[in-house]
């Protein structure tokens, strides 16, 4: 959950989460659709997926134990090398680090070098002896990256609380040297289109072709030209949206029909019990206001 996820937005998903599903082999044994309902808003929800597949594999073949190296728990869905070693350090107290975005910056500050040019792997590796010092691995490798979240920030670091500031290049040289790249905001403008009918049902689609929204969401493309003038349609409305690092312009289409594409199925907009997409249930709040 706490992949590309703050904190303090996880905390209500994994209380209810963890008041369900209390074990492992429930959670191999519960359906799909029941698990995604309790995911629902958290987004990004190959995650989810991949925690249920991840469940069922190490229940039905690993006799409900993690894997104890990198190596076979990279094997497991959705699992790389940053929360491999996150796990691995929390659940067996090995001596890891998870090089995270907040870890990187602090390594960066105290060489005060760009994190491109360091090699972090050879770097934990030479100074394996100071890092892992204490018998508490699992402490140590969530405190690194509270370190850099609270600590070592993005914008403005406080060297005066830092316990490590003596050694520290950035903190020393008075300089601002341009650690991180900016994450690149892509912008975007989307055309959403909604079929209504009578019965208070709105035709979904799986098949959007687009790399995001995967999930039952309403047909979108592309919007290349503004000149383009959409027969047929009502404009509902336009509205910005971010999803990642993509910023979406958005305008809202509709029109009431009886007939569907066959790419389409009529799901109701009242249905509550189903999984559906924050992203999707914020249009079916603008839709349902034409009824
Ligand atoms: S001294 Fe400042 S820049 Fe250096 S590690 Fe500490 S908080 Fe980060």
């Amino acid at each position: 959950m706490l992949q590309q996820t703050q904190v303090k937005t996880v905390i209500p998903y994994f209380k209810k989460f963890i008041s369900e599903i209390k074990s492992l082999k429930k959670l191999s044994s519960t359906s799909e659709r029941k698990v995604l309902k309790l995911w629902e808003g958290l987004g990004y929800y190959r995650r989810c997926r991949n925690l249920i597949e991840t469940a069922k594999i190490i229940v039905k073949k690993n006799r409900s134990i993690l894997p104890k190296t990198l190596i076979d728990i990279k094997k497991l869905p959705g699992i790389g090398d940053y929360t491999g070693n996150v796990l691995l350090a929390l659940v067996y107290n090995q001596p890891r680090l998870a090089l995270d975005g907040n870890v990187k910056r602090v390594f960066s500050r105290i060489f005060n070098t760009h994190e491109k040019k360091l090699d972090f792997e050879k770097i934990i590796e030479k100074n394996r002896k100071k890092l892992f010092f204490s018998k508490r691995n699992y402490d140590f490798v969530e405190a690194t990256m509270e370190f850099g979240a609270l600590i070592c920030k993005p914008k403005e670091p406080l060297c005066s609380l830092c316990p490590i500031n003596k050694f520290c290049k950035f903190s020393n040289s008075g300089k601002n040297t341009k650690l991180t790249d900016k994450v690149k905001i892509n912008k975007k403008s989307y055309n959403i289109f909604c079929y209504l009918n009578k019965y208070k049902q709105i035709g979904l689609t799986k098949n959007n072709n687009l790399g995001f929204l995967k999930e039952y969401n309403l047909p979108i493309v592309e919007e290349k030209s503004k000149k383009n003038k959409l027969k047929n349609w009502n404009f509902l409305c336009n509205y910005k949206n971010s999803i990642s690092n993509k910023k979406l312009d958005i305008n809202l289409y509709y029109k009431f029909s009886s007939k569907i594409p066959r790419n389409l199925n009529w799901y109701s907009i009242c249905n509550n019990k189903e999984f559906i997409p924050t992203f999707t249930k914020k249009i079916f709040k603008q839709v349902e206001n034409l009824y």
